[in-house]
């Protein structure tokens, strides 16, 4: 199921990702979650693409920036829900490295940017999986 998103976060999004082009931008989607795991996206926060090398290909973000934005978020009652980034020149489809590092629970927002304009945005998302009660 896809994650329901507040007014203009689809529009911050796209935002951030013609900026960064032709490099690859990225991002935290922050938010609440249900019982039932759905998830709802109240804003954004940008994160600078730390990536040491080709940023057209790659985005990583600083740990220390995560663990910074939970602090602020928990007392207000939000988490962080999901990922964006985008895809110069290439379609908004999962790339090797991005299957490798998705974390199960989380959205990850892909958006394909071509020539500077946003023309696909997909989303997708790891199934969590069961909980194991053996330890
Ligand atoms: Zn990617």
């Amino acid at each position: 199921m896809m994650a329901k998103y507040s007014k203009n976060i689809y529009e911050q999004m796209v935002l951030a990702a013609k900026k960064a082009y032709p490099n690859e931008c990225c991002g935290i989607l922050v938010g609440k979650k249900s019982e039932q795991s759905e998830i709802e996206v109240t804003e954004i926060r940008e994160a600078e693409n730390q990536f040491q090398g080709q940023k057209s290909v790659h985005f990583k973000i600083d740990p220390l920036y995560l663990y910074h934005v939970e602090q602020e978020l928990d007392p207000r009652g939000l988490e962080i829900v999901g990922v964006y980034h985008s895809h110069p020149d290439c379609p908004a489809i999962l790339s090797k490295e991005d299957e490798k590092y998705m974390l199960p629970g989380l959205e990850y927002v892909i958006m394909s940017v071509q020539n500077g304009e946003v023309v696909d945005v997909k989303s997708y998302k790891k199934a969590m999986p069961p909980l194991n009660s053996n330890n």
